[in-house]
């Protein structure tokens, strides 16, 4: 920020620099309330987990005369927030690692298989609370970084598992539309209110704060998928019903197909 502030004052004075310098500011002052906001949501969320393990840690150390069966109570409660603060810690690892953007590798990713992967996932995460499929609607494989599109995808499949309730249904789905191949998750699950859906990828931004934290939701997922989908030239579309559950699709651009061929990154 601060190099930012110098050169804003090194520009000379004329009227019409003098506009084009208001709005840099103006813009410049934007990203600083969106840094600041960021710093304080990191603060705040670090803060929470560490309190309830320094709570835990002092009773631990003053009573030494509680029984086995309290005490291991504690240490589950701890590991737990050691648990979540090691998630927001590597989400913001990975954030960082988008966002100063570099070069992307590429890798020729059997899409295919990798829906079938995302699929045993979302089975394991939902541990039998919902009926997951997958729909193979095409065989093209996808140029890109597989890691970075596990990581896209499986965000999508956490959230379809946490936001849908026992009993609900998951599909996964890769096809093909016109010239773009789509990779979808859509769920029966408890939908989103229009009016949040332009915010959802905004990092932090959380429909109901208590829900995603008691599913251990990072606030960061989507923030990691709309970069990874930006760094392919993809595109990210969301829609949702509220008590009717949502669809997110990732649509990948025609030059990012590649022939269906046995390949696996
Ligand atoms: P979180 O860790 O909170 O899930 P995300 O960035 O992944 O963070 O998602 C942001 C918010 O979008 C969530 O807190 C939730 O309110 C909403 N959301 C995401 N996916 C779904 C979904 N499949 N169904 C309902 N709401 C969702």
């Amino acid at each position: 920020g601060a190099e930012m502030t110098l050169s804003v004052q090194l520009v000379p004075f004329d009227s019409t620099r003098k506009l084009l310098l208001s709005r840099d500011i103006t813009q410049l002052e934007r990203v600083q309330t969106v840094h600041r906001d960021f710093v304080a949501n990191v603060s705040h969320e670090l803060r929470t987990p560490l309190t309830v393990i320094g709570g835990f840690v002092e009773t631990l150390l003053d009573m030494p005369e509680l029984d086995a069966q309290t005490r291991e109570a504690q240490l589950r409660m701890m590991q737990d927030q050691t648990r979540r603060m090691q998630r927001l810690v590597e989400d913001l690892l990975t954030l960082s690692r988008l966002e100063n953007g570099g070069e992307l590798r590429e890798d020729r990713v059997d899409a295919v298989a990798l829906a079938r992967v995302l699929a045993s996932e979302a089975e394991g995460l939902s541990q039998g609370r919902h009926r997951v499929s997958v729909l193979i609607e095409d065989q093209h494989g996808l140029r890109g970084n597989y890691d970075e599109l596990h990581s896209a995808f499986g965000n999508l499949v956490s959230n379809a598992v946490r936001y849908t309730p026992e009993g609900g249904e998951i599909r996964l789905a890769w096809r093909i539309d016109g010239e773009w191949g789509v990779f979808s998750v859509e769920d029966t699950g408890i939908g989103i209110e229009p009016q949040h859906i332009p915010r959802l990828t905004e990092r932090f931004y959380r429909v109901d704060r208590g829900r995603s934290r008691s599913t251990g939701g990072t606030g960061l997922g989507l923030a990691i998928v709309k970069h990874i989908v930006q760094r392919h030239q993809a595109r990210l579309e969301i829609h949702s019903e509220p008590g009717q559950g949502s669809r997110f699709s990732i649509r990948f651009p025609a030059g990012r197909l590649l022939e269906a061929v046995a390949v696996t990154a």
